[in-house]
């Protein structure tokens, strides 16, 4: 039997990138996926790749900063595949810019998209998981938590999401829920070459020379991140809760 048969998965922002990756993984390992992202062809595409390869999934079109959309989105998810076990709160954008030159619109957005975001799909799905007294949410932070020049926006909703972590964990907890975070580093996904881009470099040329400065010396890719997520998403690991995992290739 496979780690997920039978479990019922929801990743946002999995039309492309990690997000993909995790939807793509859980599903390998037998749960039904509801592929969440703003790209609603994308979300479609994800979910038909997964049903391809003899997978379950469903692509839904939603932008987590709207309560009735995620609302209207897990209720689609749990009523087509039968509940909900496994919240994966992923999805997320950059507004790089220096804090003196960064706009309130770019500052707002991006706390909208990963705050807001996970906190309207935490709320939307835990009754589900309440229910059920079962259940795993993993919320994807970042290294970028610790700070990161340019990401004044980014570092302050990437840490927001620590916080909000432990706390639902410590809510969550007595109905058998665990919250966990994974703070991946470098992971090259277009989000990457969207930073490479910015500061002037090839999306190529930017992966070798940050490859240098990472003690396993790659950087990493969507399936590095999927691996962990499962783990946190598995059964085995109901004694692990209100954690951040740094996946960063060895980074200080
Ligand atoms: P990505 O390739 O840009 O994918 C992010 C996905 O989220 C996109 O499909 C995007 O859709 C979707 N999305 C954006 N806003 C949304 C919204 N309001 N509602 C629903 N979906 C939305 O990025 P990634 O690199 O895979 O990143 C995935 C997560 O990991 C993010 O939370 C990111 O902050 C985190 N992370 C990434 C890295 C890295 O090195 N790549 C490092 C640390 C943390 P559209 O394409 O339509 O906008």
């Amino acid at each position: 039997m496979a780690r997920f048969d039978g479990r019922v998965a929801i990743v946002s922002g999995a039309g492309q990138g990690i997000g993909a990756g995790i939807a793509e993984r859980l599903a390998s390992e037998g749960a039904a996926v509801g592929v969440l992202d703003l790209n609603a062809a994308a979300a479609k595409a994800t979910a038909e790749a997964i049903t391809l390869k003899g997978g379950k999934a469903m692509g839904i079109g939603a932008d987590v900063t709207e309560e009735d959309a995620v609302e209207a989105a897990v209720n689609q998810v749990v009523s087509e595949f039968g509940g909900l076990d496994i919240v994966v709160n992923n999805a997320g954008i950059t507004r790089d810019n220096m804090l003196f030159k960064m706009s309130v619109e770019d500052f707002d957005l991006v706390l909208a998209v990963h705050l807001r975001g996970t906190f309207l799909l935490t709320k939307a799905a835990q009754r589900h998981l309440v229910e059920r007294k079962y259940g795993r949410i993993i919320n994807l932070s970042s290294r970028s938590a610790l700070g990161n020049r340019g990401q004044a926006n980014y570092a302050a909703a990437k840490a927001g999401v620590i916080g909000f972590t432990a706390t639902a964990a410590l809510e969550l907890g007595p109905f058998g829920i665990t919250v966990n975070a994974v703070a991946p580093g470098y992971i090259a996904t277009d989000m990457t070459a969207a930073t490479a881009r910015r500061v002037g470099m090839d999306p190529e040329e930017h992966k070798a020379a940050a490859a240098q400065s990472i003690p396993v010396r790659r950087v990493g890719l969507p399936e590095d991140i999927a691996a962990v997520v499962a783990f946190f998403a598995s059964e085995e690991a109901g004694y692990v809760s209100g954690q951040t995992l740094h996946v960063n290739g060895g980074q200080r």
